[in-house]
């Protein structure tokens, strides 16, 4: 069997152009964009980057953005008073922080001075809350697995009844997307198992998954006889195996691997995430549609 390959670059690019119809449709009904602000604190590489494609982002589709950079010696004090100026910043619809902070923050501290309502990412414990609530109490839910869960739908797998196994319980995917996923209504209503380093018979779980979700951040750790045949896999992990020379551009750039070995997998799955190409691509996307949705809640359109 050769699986299809669900591809997040395409998916986003529809999302994209979704997002982008409602924001002139809004623009001209209301004459308001979305505004969201992009907190950088220090010059992280990696940081910078991640920011300047959200920003990028953003600023395609037509959304007000603020691009707030700080410097590493910023206090928390300083930091908390910022948030809270976007807080009551009425053009303001959507407060990013870049993550990690420098040590001398408390990232939780600041995390939670964020206004629940302008918690695009999902984070903060009310969101966090409200996603356990269900229903329509959601209203942020965490980018990544979000975009999971817009990757399965899309792509035309079934979730109601679907036994659903979800490999790792961190608090930005693994829980959140378990969570997603048993909510009672459509691109939900599954049967979810969350597997982890205390489970026993890890495979076990795996073989009887007919929607794999894998974020354990380790290369190939899912062995390709786990996977149920015709099953969705959805590869979430994203590891450095090393290095190569691009040859359009000549620079180093890393060699990405999931946490599925894609080429066998591949031959038994159904369907199944690249990495990369895969949920990459739909996090910053999602985190556009939190920022729409923060604006549309605002103007009691949802
Ligand atoms: P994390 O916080 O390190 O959590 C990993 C989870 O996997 C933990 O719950 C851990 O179990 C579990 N795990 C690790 N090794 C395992 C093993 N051998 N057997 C069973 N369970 C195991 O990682 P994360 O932040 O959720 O991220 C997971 C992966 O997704 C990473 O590769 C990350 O880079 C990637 N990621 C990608 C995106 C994206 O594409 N946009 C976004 C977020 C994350 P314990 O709890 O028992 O330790």
């Amino acid at each position: 069997m050769s699986a299809s390959i669900i591809s997040g670059t395409e998916i986003s690019k529809t999302i994209l152009s979704e997002i982008s119809k409602e924001v002139e449709t809004i623009k001209a009904s209301h004459g308001k964009v979305p505004g969201l602000v992009t907190l950088l604190v220090g010059n992280s590489p990696a940081s910078r980057s991640y920011v300047t494609l959200k920003i990028k982002t953003a600023l395609k589709l037509g959304f007000h953005e603020v691009q707030d950079e700080q410097p590493d010696d910023i206090s928390e004090d300083a930091l908390l008073a910022l948030i809270e100026k976007y807080n009551q910043d009425d053009a303001i619809n959507g407060i990013l922080v870049q993550l990690p902070l420098p040590k001398h923050i408390d990232e939780d501290k600041v995390l939670n001075a964020i206004d629940p309502d302008k918690d695009v990412d999902g984070f903060h414990p009310i969101n966090a809350g409200r996603l356990l609530i269900g229903g329509n109490a959601i209203k942020f839910p965490p980018c990544t697995p979000a975009g999971i869960q817009e990757l399965i739908v899309r792509s035309g797998v079934e979730t109601k009844g679907a036994e659903v196994v979800v490999v790792g319980r961190s608090n930005i995917v693994g829980k959140p997307i378990a969570n997603l996923m048993l909510q009672k209504g459509p691109g939900a209503n599954s049967t979810v198992t969350i597997v982890h380093t205390g489970t026993k018979n890890l495979d076990t779980h795996c073989r009887r998954a007919d929607i794999l979700i894998v974020a354990a951040g380790v290369p190939d750790l899912v062995k390709p006889e786990w996977i149920k045949p015709g099953a969705c896999v959805i590869d979430v992990g994203v590891n450095r195996v090393g290095e190569r020379i691009s040859p359009k551009t000549g620079r180093t750039i890393a060699i990405l691997k999931g946490d599925v070995d894609f080429e066998k997998a591949s031959e038994i799955a159904g369907s199944i995430t690249p990495v990369p190409g895969g949920v990459g691509p739909m996090t910053i996307t999602m985190l556009m549609k939190n920022t729409l949705k923060s604006l549309k809640y605002k103007l009691g359109l949802l």
